[in-house]
């Protein structure tokens, strides 16, 4: 079969490889669509590190093609989706229901083989069979989804707070929905482009930002009284938007972090401590699929707006490098034939 392989930094090519032998408690999937996330961009450029060797992508969804002996609740034919990586479900996190952030987690297409193939297989746990109505499509974009989700019901945003949201990337934007699906009616997103920002207006957000063009901080003050938002949320991931945060956060508001900074990250922790103010962490997504999968179905999170294109496999590397241009939100990438899926 055919796979993209990751040999190390700027080297990589879809490759002929072995399709994948399952064992009694795994299931293989055929590829539907699989989606590309910054990370792959970053493990493509090196900025990311990654084990040389390994099939990339971690975002898919797919059918059935065969289980292991031991598996009870998949059988083939069947439309399914896949945790991004894979837990020990023994460690203390595992037991204790936090599996998110398992001791000795594993990414798919960063420490293990990915999904950028025509087929990949996983232990059963970790793939589940998607509901009714669910389009191949919208099915590879239920990780990002419920990494916004996660992200959102950590910090549990009621209708009467002002919601700041920094980043209108992938994430920042399933945030928003999750945002307005929880209800609250004041939201400020800001980004970089265009697009995303437009996007985010028809998705909820009352009022959105693009810096430098506007201040966020005075556009935040002047939307509160002055006093700042109740919540912010920073899913861009930059050292200096982590920092803003606090400038506005009101006095015991709440931060909840998703992006994840590629550098060391200088906070304010004075200011933090002397207003009382909440910092919680977001990292990957927790049952995402037993609480996600159903909302992206119900278009409570819809996926479909924020697909901008699709390539073919044939494609990915170009795919890959697209997703930095000015107006790519979400690119999919189409396993087989058009309307094979
Ligand atoms: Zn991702
Ligand atoms: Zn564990």
């Amino acid at each position: 079969m055919q796979a993209l392989v990751f040999d190390g930094p700027g080297d990589i090519h879809i490759k002929e490889v072995d399709k994948p032998r399952i064992s009694p408690d795994e299931v293989l999937i055929k590829t539907g669509f699989a989606a590309v996330c910054g990370t792959d961009l970053h493990i493509m450029k090196g900025s990311f590190p990654a084990k040389p060797g390994i099939i990339m992508g971690h975002e898919a969804s797919g059918t059935v093609e065969a289980v292991g002996e031991n598996v009870k609740h998949l059988v083939p034919g069947q439309q399914v989706v896949n945790a991004p990586y894979l837990i020990c479900g023994d460690c203390l996190p595992c037991r204790s229901g936090r599996y998110n952030v398992c001791r000795y987690r594993e990414h798919l297409g960063i420490d293990t083989d990915g999904v950028f193939a025509e087929y990949y297989k996983l232990p059963e746990y970790a793939v589940y069979p998607s509901p009714d109505g669910l389009s191949l499509e919208e099915g590879a974009l239920v990780e990002p989804a419920a990494v916004g989700y996660h992200a959102v019901r950590r910090i549990a945003p009621t209708p009467s707070d002002t919601v700041v949201i920094i980043g209108a990337g992938p994430i920042g934007l399933f945030a928003l929905e999750s945002v307005v699906a929880f209800g609250s009616q004041r939201i400020i997103v800001s980004g970089h482009r265009q697009r995303r920002l437009e996007l985010a207006k028809r998705l909820g957000a009352h009022r959105v930002v693009r810096p430098p063009e506007e201040d966020l901080r005075t556009v935040v003050l002047e939307e509160t009284d002055g006093n700042g938002a109740d919540i912010v949320i920073e899913a861009a991931g930059r050292p200096d938007t982590i920092a803003e945060t606090v400038s506005l956060v009101r006095s015991a508001g709440r931060i909840c972090l998703v992006g994840i900074p590629s550098q060391e990250v200088r906070f304010d922790f004075i200011s933090l401590v002397r207003r009382e103010v909440d910092v919680l962490t977001s990292d990957a997504s927790l049952l995402a699929y037993e609480r996600t999968h159903e909302l992206v179905a119900k278009r409570i999170l819809d996926a479909r707006p924020l697909i901008s294109h699709v390539f073919p496999f044939e494609r990915i590397i170009e795919a890959i490098e697209a997703s930095q241009d000015q107006d790519a939100i979400k690119i999919l990438i189409r396993f087989g034939e058009e309307g094979d899926q």
